[in-house]
């Protein structure tokens, strides 16, 4: 997952599926009382499609998110690639920079395009923890839209 200039979302269904997959998560973290860190997040709109080992997302779009004060918590994306998933270097550097841009922790949820997800929590040192139980709803809150739910022990 990289950031740069991208065009319009590509439609999903004329493309092989081996192309990874992106998109902005918005939503909140709270506290439960036994310590651990809550989330919900859900996707912003319908995944933009990259090539394989390459999405990029518009990060124009993220600073006016930002600007007009959109909850925006993490990203997801794909790895079609990968049988077991796990964040690339590339990831890490993007992730870091993007806290420390915004002074925050964030979400980076990694999919394998086969309805399995993992769920890391980035600071600005880089990675700091991974979700122990996470849940998916789809079309909650919108249609085609997925929710991610779960929480990081303490
Ligand atoms: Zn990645």
């Amino acid at each position: 997952m990289g950031f740069k200039k991208q065009g319009d979302p590509v439609d999903a269904r004329i493309l092989p599926d081996d192309n990874e997959e992106c998109s902005l998560l918005i939503g909140s973290f709270f506290v439960h009382h036994n310590g651990s860190l809550c989330f919900i997040a859900t996707e912003l709109e319908p995944r933009h499609e990259g090539a394989p080992h390459e999405v990029e997302f518009d990060w124009q779009k993220v600073y006016d998110l930002e600007d007009t004060g959109v909850p925006l918590i993490g990203w997801y994306h794909t790895h079609p690639f990968q049988e077991h998933i796990g964040y690339s270097p590339t990831d890490v550097a993007t992730m870091k920079a993007w806290c420390r841009c915004f002074g925050r922790d964030m979400l980076c949820i990694i999919g394998n395009g086969n309805d399995q997800n993992e769920v890391y929590l980035f600071g600005k040192d880089g990675y700091k923890d991974t979700c122990d139980m996470h849940d998916l709803t789809y079309g909650t809150f919108r249609p085609g839209l997925f929710t991610f739910m779960g929480f990081f022990a303490p």
